[in-house]
Parts: C-alpha cells; structure tokens; sequence
C-alpha cells in the first residue's frame, strides 16, 4: 500500500486522513493489498472507513438520550427498505465530496465502488420504504427515536426475468459481511412460545398466571447507526436475530440426542430467517405469527429494560415513550405490554391497560379486505395462551363500554368486537389495536377520510378523538440529493441549499419555472438523466430506446388494484392506432415497467408476462418503430428506483379510486421532476392540491364515483361493446396476439375483467384515462411548456416531505419536540 501512497503527489491532509483509513482498511480489516483487493473488498474498506464517523457522533447521541432521559419513540416495523448505506450515510455526514475525491485520486471509480453494496431488502414495498423515511427524518430533527424490527436473513427476493416471466432468486444479503451493523450480543430477550397458564398464589397471597413449559428463543440485538442530515444525531436501528437458548438445547442433550438437539436449534432460528413476499396481503402463516410475536416481545423487553434503568414506577410509562405501530403487524406488543405489567410487574389490570393505550398509536396502511389481518383463535391457544386471555379480557371489557354506550344498538358489539364469530374464531388485528391505542391514523386525507366513514366508521363514532391524518412523505436526502446530483446542485444554484431540510423551500422554484437559461439547464439535467437510464436498458435489456422518447414510468408493486393493467390497455391502443393509420399523430414514449409479484399472486405474475409479450410484440414491429418501445426493468428495488425516478417525464398513478392509501411513489418521481398522470386517489389528490390543479393530469372515477357505480351494479360489458378501441385491445389479450404459442395464456387476465366483475373499474376507467393521456402525448410536443409543468411540479412537493410528516408525528401523537435541526455542520476538522 505504502507504494500507492507515495506515488500520489502531495495530497491534502483531509484527502490523506481519508486514503490512509481506506487502505488501512483493505489491508488489516480484510486481509488484502492492491493485487487481491476486489472492487467488494474496496466497498467494503470505504464503508469501515466511513462507519468510524458514525459510530462518534452515535456514542454522543446515545449517551445524551440517556442523560436527559426525554420522551423516546420506538418506530416497530416488521419492514425496513433502507436501500445502500455508504452513499447516503457520507451525504448525511457532509463528507460525501471529501471522500469522492479522495477515492478518486487513488485512480478508483468512486461511484462504481458505491454501486458495489447490496440493497438491505428487509421489505416489500411502499410500507417499508416509509419506514425507512421516517429513520431518516428522525435523526435529522434529533428526534430520540429507534427503529424496531427483524434482522430477516433473507430480504425480499431478486426478480429475474426469464422468457418473459418472474423467478424469484434467494436474496442472502447477509452471505458476506456487513459493515454497518454491529451485533449486541449482551442484549438478549427470551421470547417464549407455546405451553400452558397456570394459576398460582404469589407472596402477597394474590391469584396470579403463569406462562409455563414454554418453547424459547433467544432475540439477539443487531444495531446499524442512522445519521441525520447536518446534526451530530445517530439513532439506532435495532434488527433482532433468533438464536436458539442454551437452556433449551441442555434438555435434549442431556438425553444424549445430540443430532435432535442441533435440529432444534436450527428450528428455532428460522424464525428470522426470511421476509414475507407478499405486500398488501396477508399470509396466515403460522411462522408469520411467530415473527409478529418475535418483534413484538423482544421489542416490549427492551422498551421496558431502557425505561427501568431510570424509573421504577410503571405509571410513567406513557411520559417516557411512545410506540408506533405500523399498520397491524406488531399489535401484538399491545397484549404483550399488557402481560409483562400484570404477570411481571404486578401491575394492577386497570392501570397497565390505562399505561398501554397511553403508550400505543397505530398507523392503518390500508383498507384492501386481503390485507386486514385476522389470526385464527386457535393459534393463540397453541402458541400464545396467555395472550388469549388477555385479548378475551380486553375484549370483555370493551364490549360492555360499546354496550353501555349504544344501548339501542344490538348488532354492534357483534361487528366491534375484537374476536370475530363466524365459522373459525379469528382475532382481528386492527379492532385490538384500535382499542388499545391512544391514537389511530391514516396516511392521506382521503385514506384518513375512508378510514372514519367506512372501515372503522363504529370506532370513530365511539372514539372520535382517537382518529388523525398523517400524509405520508419521503426524504428529499435519499430522493433528490443522493439519487439526482445534478438537479440536486442546479436547484442549489438558484435557490440555495435550505431545502435540504426545510422541502417548503422549493417554492422559491415557481419564480423561475419561466426563466429560459433555468429552464434550459433543467431540461438539459433531465436529457442527461434519460441518456444514463437508456444506457442501463441497453445493458440490461438488450433494448434501445430513444432519450428524446417521452419516458412513461409506471414502477412498483404489481398488483390488480394498482392496475398495470390498464396502463398496458393504453400501449395496445396505441399501437393499433399507428398500425391502422401510419400517420396517426403519436408522440414518440418509452414505457417503463418495474415492479415484483408476490410470489403466489398468479394475476400480477401474469401481468408481468403480459407486459413482455406486449413488449417483444411492440419492440419487433417495424411498423411502430421510433413511436412506441416497451421496457420492463427486472429486480425493482431501493437502488434502482434511485436510477428511474431522475429519468422519467410521467409518473403512473392509477390505482382504483378509494384503493392507495397514500402512494410515496408518486412524490419521489415529481421531486424529480416528473408530471403525474394519475387517478384521485391516495395523496395524489393532496399532490394535486399543492402543485395546482391545472398542472397535473387527473382522470377517472372519484372514490366516491366507484362506491356509487359499485353500488348501483357495475357492468364492465357496456364499456367494452360501447368502445371498440376497447373491444379490441381485450380481444388481442384474450386471443393469444401477445401470448407466443401459448394462446389461452392471458386468458384469466381478460376473465377477470369481462366474467368476474372487474374489480378495479379498469374498463370504466379507460376512455377517460386514454384522452387524458392524449393530452399529456400533446404537451410534451412544447419542451418548454413540458419544463415548465415539471418545475411547478417539483415545487409544490414541500409537503411530501418526510420530515412534514414526522414533525407531525411528533406533536400530535408522541408529544416529542424535534431538538434544534442545526447544531452546526459537521466538523471537518474532526477528520
Ligand atoms: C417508494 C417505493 C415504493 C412505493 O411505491 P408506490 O408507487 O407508492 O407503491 C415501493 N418500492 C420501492 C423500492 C420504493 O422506493
């Protein structure tokens, strides 16, 4: 290594502090020298060199949480999407140029070595991005808070794409190391599971339960720093891992059955073993409830062990900290809370439940009928009997306040109660943690709306304080400084940098949005966007598209109600409009697709078949050529939605009125200067609001409009004999045209529309949705009127950001202040 120093020419000290940790890195951390080191080996000698940043200023933040023992919050998630650490870690701490240049100056590709870490994949979709968000948002308010969740061996699956359709890959993230993770192993819990109650006299002679021969397991504490923006504030997140029990294995080998012994052990550990594919959907899986339970009860010990040190009275509980819920998945740390302060601490019953609901707020994140858990009665009996009595006494409890309440209401109990009746008994997640929580929210006004007057309309009619909005956001750090440098840097030199932690601050955008030299260098970033994205299809996809091409990006989950479906309807339309009339005005688009399937979701895999056939068919057709191109992206994930959202010129918002809770897809792509076609549903309808009504392309059915329509008898038939461009589009699909050879292929896709009621409204939906999209084909024709809309656009996304939306949070729910955002930049000196 020495030789390598020498031969650079007089380096600065901070570049030399850099290098020098980098190669110390490579060489005592991991073993290698310039001839063995592999460009994963530089990534990870860069991230060590990094993580010593983190680990100061997280040792300060954690020593002060504790000094002045404010009011925590503990964010329990089952899903965290962080994406890659190193890039956004070293923009946080302001070192992200001081490192770039130091590592180039060596003769390495900075960038390329970023692009090296894997994604930590630890979620699904939209739900655990916004967890993700909200760490970040956080620690830049030096918010004391810590992220909860598990240490999942696996995260969400790698998509490939063969012959046109999904496989799933294994993603073993963990297989080689990872640097920003320390593991705590004196922070242990035992969760138990199984076994029986038992009812004993404790010392005071009072009647008391015994959870007894339970099978344990060990949660073993995994931290990974998380540094805000321009404050010396690390929080923590807390992964936990399943480790086996000593005590356990003991039994088994004391018997001499050392073989089984090990078999255990492996058992108990493939509790965190892996991620849950399926979003907005649940799984009644039995290692699913167990996972619940894992977090839940690890993450109640370790609440309780952090607030013990300093207090002994339970009652204070709610002074102390504060625990989010998101959506349904941890409610059981409700019942869990609930145990540990009347078996444990001898708490009387009427204080602990006046402490938990005290304690807990729960986030709804979605009202799909499929997504709402209900656990069957009879897992808790095997696994969870404790908790079965107490959700029972819970639920007894609430049922005579609803009876006291509404006298003359018979049937009410019946829908509120938390266990529900009919044919297999079934807890039902969400009445439970409603009941037990302070606070309940929604996370868009429309959601929020739907969420009183429908979903829980008996809730809010008997707790009407109970219930709130918070809009959901993201972070402009990861969504617009990291992923999009150079917008990032013009917007810095018109308006300056403010709004890096104040988004409020790209109002000051609409005072430009006309000014030609802005305008131009806008459009100018973009171009130069497009040509990166077009260069990765090419690589990746063997496709060349065209950058001048309008870019049409519809990237997320597959799923019915987010209607790709119908977005494919508009490219047939298309296309057989240019083959009929060779003339026909079309202005030339790049669809973009990206997105996985669960798994088991035999409609969203087809749909992503359907997309390659429509793509092959499209993209072989000479006839078409230079109009219309197709591009599915395989493997969407934190890292590659950095690449698409910079490129795109139209984000596809349209989902079934009344079915996205929120969307935080559609904020990072106008963040980014993109204009959104899009139905009024989720926060599109509040993005609509801040952007200005004529600056976005709305279309469709209003909640409101399908609930009617639904009501009055839908019939999607009159669309498709009152529409041949219609009739013919679904003809195509249903008669094989995309299939290749396989013709009844996509036969279910056009069942489901035209036999089996079509759900999501996609006929009903689609002549307003192809004129809108005419009218979006027309303005991208005028480049500079195009500009103009996006820079609007991207000015009017203050609200969206995450740290709006926290703030919120804070106030309203926890009662924690966000600490003083700027404490001073970060202290180069300090290299
Ligand atoms: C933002 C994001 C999502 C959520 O997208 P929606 O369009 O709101 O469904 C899902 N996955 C990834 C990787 C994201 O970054």
């Amino acid at each position: 290594m020495t030789d390598e120093l020498d031969a650079m020419n007089e380096p600065l000290d901070k570049d030399m502090i850099i290098i020098k940790s980098f190669l110390e890195h490579l060489e005592y951390t991991l073993g290698k020298d310039k001839y063995s080191a592999t460009k994963y080996d530089r990534y990870n000698a860069l991230a060590y060199a990094v993580r010593k940043y983190l680990v100061e200023r997280w040792l300060d933040t954690q020593q002060a949480y504790y000094n002045t023992d404010n009011k925590r919050v503990y964010y329990i998630s089952m899903e965290f999407l962080m994406g890659r650490t190193l890039g956004n870690s070293l923009i946080n701490l302001g070192l992200y140029d001081d490192f770039r240049d130091a590592i180039n100056s060596l003769g390495y590709d900075f960038e390329e070595i970023l692009s090296e870490e894997q994604d930590a994949g630890l979620g699904n979709g939209g739900l655990g991005r916004l967890a993700a968000c909200f760490l970040d948002s956080m620690a830049t308010m030096s918010i004391p808070a810590y992220g909860y969740g598990i240490r999942y061996e696996y995260g969400i699956f790698r998509q490939q794409i063969v012959d046109g359709a999904q496989v799933e890959i294994p993603d073993n993230w963990l297989r080689y190391r990872n640097p920003w993770e320390l593991d705590r192993q004196e922070h242990l819990h035992t969760v138990k599971f199984y076994g029986r109650v038992i009812t004993t006299f404790n010392k005071d002679n009072k009647l008391v339960r015994e959870w007894v021969d339970t099978e344990d397991v060990m949660a073993m504490a995994y931290d990974t720093p998380i540094p805000g923006y321009d404050t010396q504030t690390v929080n923590t997140l807390r992964l936990w891992s399943a480790k086996s029990s000593r005590e356990f294995d003991l039994k088994f080998f004391n018997e001499g059955n050392y073989i089984r012994a090990v078999e255990k052990k492996m058992q108990t550990e493939t509790i965190s073993k892996v991620l849950y594919p399926a979003d907005n959907v649940i799984e009644g899986k039995e290692l699913r409830f167990k996972q619940e339970y894992f977090l839940a009860s690890a993450t109640v010990h370790d609440v309780l062990y952090r607030f013990k040190k300093k207090h002994t009275d339970m009652r204070l509980l709610p002074e102390k900290v504060a625990i989010q819920l998101n959506d349904t998945h941890p409610t059981l740390a409700i019942p869990e809370l609930m145990r540990v302060l009347i078996d444990l601490e001898n708490v009387e019953w009427e204080d602990a439940w006046a402490i938990t609901k005290k304690t807990f707020a729960y986030t709804n994140h979605t009202i799909l009928p499929e997504a709402l858990e209900q656990w069957p009665v009879w897992f808790f009996e095997q696994i969870l009997p404790r908790h079965l009595q107490i959700i029972y006494e819970i639920n007894d409890y609430f049922m005579k306040e609803v009876r006291a309440r509404f006298p003359d209401d018979p049937d009410r109990p019946a829908r509120m109660s938390i266990v529900e009746e009919h044919w297999e008994r079934k807890i039902r997640m969400a009445h439970l943690a409603i009941v037990g929580s302070h606070s309940v929210n929604g996370v868009a006004e429309l959601h929020s709306q739907i969420l009183r007057e429908r979903l829980f309309k008996d809730f809010y009619e008997m707790y009407p304080e109970r219930f709130n909005n918070k809009t959901n956001g993201i972070t402009q750090r990861r969504w617009l400084k990291m992923a999009n440098p150079p917008l990032a840097h013009l917007i810095d030199d018109y308006i300056g940098d403010g709004w890096v932690t104040d988004l409020y601050e790209l109002e000051k955008l609409r005072a430009v949005a006309e000014d030609p030299e802005f305008s131009q260098r806008w459009q100018e970033v973009k171009r130069c966007n497009k040509e990166e994205l077009a260069a990765y299809i090419l690589k990746h996809n063997d496709i060349v598209v065209d950058p001048n091409s309008l870019f049409d990006c519809q990237v997320k989950r597959i799923h019915e109600y987010k209607r790709q479906l119908l977005n494919v309807l508009h490219i047939i339309t298309l296309y057989n409009r240019i083959k009929e009339n060779p003339e026909a005005e079309v202005t030339p688009r790049t669809f973009i697709f990206a997105g996985k399937a669960a798994p088991a979701y035999f409609a969203a895999k087809l749909v992503i078949r359907l997309i390659n056939g429509v793509a092959k068919v499209v993209n072989e057709d000479p006839d078409v050529a230079g109009r219309i191109k197709v591009v599915f992206l395989a493997n969407y994930s934190v890292s590659l939605a950095e690449q698409i959202f910079p490129a795109s010129d139209l984000s596809e918002q349209i989902s079934t009125a009344g079915t996205e809770a929120s969307g935080t897809g559609n904020m990072k792509f106008a963040l980014n200067g993109a204009l959104t076609i899009g139905t009024l549903d989720g926060a599109n309808i509040e993005m609509a609001e801040e952007v200005h009504r004529e600056n976005i392309f709305i279309f469709g059915l209003t909640a409101e409009e399908v609930s009617h329509l639904k009501e009055q008898g839908y019939n999607p038939r009159e669309y498709y004999n009152g529409n041949p461009e219609l009739k013919k589009a679904i003809d195509m699909i249903s008669s094989g045209f995309f299939a290749q050879g396989t013709p009844d292929l996509f036969v279910p896709l056009t069942d489901s529309l035209m036999n089996l009621g079509d759900n999501y409204m996609l006929l009903a939906d689609y002549a307003s949705y192809i004129a809108c999209q005419e009218e979006v084909g027309k303005l991208f024709r005028n480049k500079n009127e195009w500009a103009r809309l996006a820079i609007l656009n991207c000015a009017g996304m203050g609200k969206f950001s995450s740290d709006r939306t926290i703030e919120e949070y804070a106030r309203e729910i926890w009662g924690i202040k966000p600490m003083d955002v700027h404490p001073g930049t970060v202290n180069v000196k300090r290299l």
